[in-house]
């Protein structure tokens, strides 16, 4: 009889196309590990939108496979099951995040200290960070020429299938998943999530098929526009690995390939996308700092202007300009925000309300139900203009032309702001701009049931230029 193989799960929450699983298969019968591990990530433990969306993964996960659930430094805990068990393997996949490459040392430690094997694979991501070096044989800082180098290293494998298992059935203890509390409590903030989300490899099988079939062909013209329903959504589903970007790169270049070049142009703006989520964690890799401190150096200078009170108003959708409103609110009912909206609403708390771009960052990575520490961390840097390749700072998104770019006829900004949804479109964006009658006859009374505006955009766009011009001298 085989000794117990250890399949630890972490951000790779499927069966299928999952290396570390088809290894651990034919190896031995199966130990399914899950571990949530609150103690090695310190301030970067998972948030709350995101733990809503852990239970329900971990719970659709559980009626595949008998999951043994364990709380607890990852270390300590794989140390103990393998003492429990007699297991003499471990396999799981790669991360990224700072803190995990010194915890997959300890862990290779505890396995040679047990007598058991520990094999580490990829999978999380199409290229490991390392394999994507420039010419001097450097890492890259401009997305740009990173994509291409990894266009030209092709396409990922075609994805595997779930191999043929054993599941050990020997005794093993573990926690009930209801135990970790992972769900909100009263007041239950996360209700309308579960009309809107199915966590799970099912439902991320659903999302990538519904968006190849209802978004893609749109997807080139349209994914900007957080008035239209084209962008894929599969961005919590590939942050808990539920897809593999292999999964959703071949699934959209096999659609390509079936609609004889109608769509290549969409297909491959999708692809630079996924690329984008490459890019970020190549700069996590390289720059484990980049969760909490600028690329740019110069930038921990800039004089932020703390002010909890503005801060709170960003957070809440109260701000008074709609579409950074619109978005803050979107967020908090749905665990997500429209990529779009996410650059203007963050501009806007970076560059008119000067709050550090930390503070964002925090508010996302408690809310996204996607917040993920590499997509996150180099996005609000390329907002801030402190990160690698990033928007240069004095290009400061002006929320009103914004709005009206992009969001037309305000249908997004009437959706999440349902009192404004009488205001016409003149006004939608701008109503502090629209005459009394106007505003009455919308029902809208600002300063009560709307917000003025919490600065002047004009005022705003200056005050940010003068700060930018402190740090220019250490430049
Ligand atoms: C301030 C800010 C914070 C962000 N925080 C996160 C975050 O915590 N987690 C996260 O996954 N994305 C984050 N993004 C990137 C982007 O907004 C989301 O990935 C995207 O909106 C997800 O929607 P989608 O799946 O429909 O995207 P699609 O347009 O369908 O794109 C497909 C996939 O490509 C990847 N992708 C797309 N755009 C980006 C991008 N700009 N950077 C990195 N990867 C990208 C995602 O994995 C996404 O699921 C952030 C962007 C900004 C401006």
């Amino acid at each position: 009889m085989k000794p117990p193989v250890i399949l630890w799960f972490r951000q790779n929450l499927r069966l299928a196309d999952h290396a570390a699983f088809i290894a651990a298969a034919a190896q031995g019968p199966v130990i399914f590990l899950y571990i949530l591990d609150d103690e090695t990530p310190g301030d970067w433990r998972i948030g709350a939108a995101s733990r809503w969306w852990l239970h329900k993964s971990l719970e659709s996960l559980g009626k595949k496979v008998p999951l043994v659930l364990r709380r607890g430094a990852a270390d300590r805990v794989i140390a103990g099951v393998l003492r429990e068990t007699g297991a003499k393997s471990l396999c799981f996949t790669r991360d990224y995040a700072p803190w995990a490459g010194a915890l997959e040392a300890r862990v290779k430690d505890t396995c040679e200290a047990e007598g058991a094997a520990c094999h580490r694979y990829g999978g999380f991501l199409l290229h490991e960070p390392e394999d994507i070096r420039n010419g001097m044989g450097e890492p890259y800082k401009v997305y740009t020429p990173f994509s291409k180098a990894c266009f030209a290293k092709g396409g990922p494998k075609p994805p595997k299938p779930v191999p043929v298992f054993e599941t050990w059935t020997g005794a093993v203890a573990g926690d009930a998943l209801a135990d970790w509390k992972l769900l909100p409590t009263a007041p239950n903030w996360a209700k309308s999530f579960e009309s809107r989300w199915q966590p799970g490899e099912e439902g991320a099988r659903a999302r990538l098929d519904a968006f190849i079939a209802n978004g893609l062909a749109a997807y080139a013209d349209e994914r900007d526009r957080p008035d239209r329903d084209v962008a894929s959504r599969l961005s919590p589903h590939l942050h808990f690995g539920e897809v593999s970007p292999a999964q959703c790169w071949h699934a959209v270049r096999a659609a390509a390939a079936r609609a004889g070049g109608r769509i290549d142009l969409a297909a491959e703006k999708f692809l630079k996308e996924m690329l984008w989520r490459e890019f970020s964690y190549h700069l996590l890799h390289h720059w484990p700092s980049l969760p909490a401190e600028p690329f740019r150096p110069e930038f921990a200078a800039f004089p932020w202007q703390y002010n909890p009170q503005h801060l709170k108003a960003w957070q809440k959708g109260l701000t008074g300009y709609p579409i950074v409103d619109a978005g803050l609110r979107e967020l908090w009912a749905t665990g997500i925000m429209h990529n779009r909206v996410r650059m203007i609403a963050a501009s806007f708390l970076i560059k008119h309300l000067l709050q550090p771009w930390q503070e964002g960052a925090r508010w996302f990575w408690d809310t996204l139900v996607d917040a993920d520490i590499a997509n996150n961390s180099a996005s609000w840097q390329w907002v801030a203009g402190c990160g690698a390749d990033a928007a240069p700072y004095f290009r400061i998104f002006n929320p009103i032309l914004q709005g009206e770019k992009f969001d037309t006829k305000g249908l997004y900004v009437r959706k999440w702001l349902p009192e404004l949804g009488a205001m016409p479109d003149e006004f939608i964006h701008r109503p502090w701009e629209a005459p009394r009658s106007v505003l009455q006859a919308a029902g809208v009374e600002l300063g009560r049931n709307y917000p003025h505006p919490l600065v002047d955009h004009g005022t705003a766009r200056d005050r940010a230029l003068s700060a930018l011009k402190e740090i220019k001298g250490t430049a």
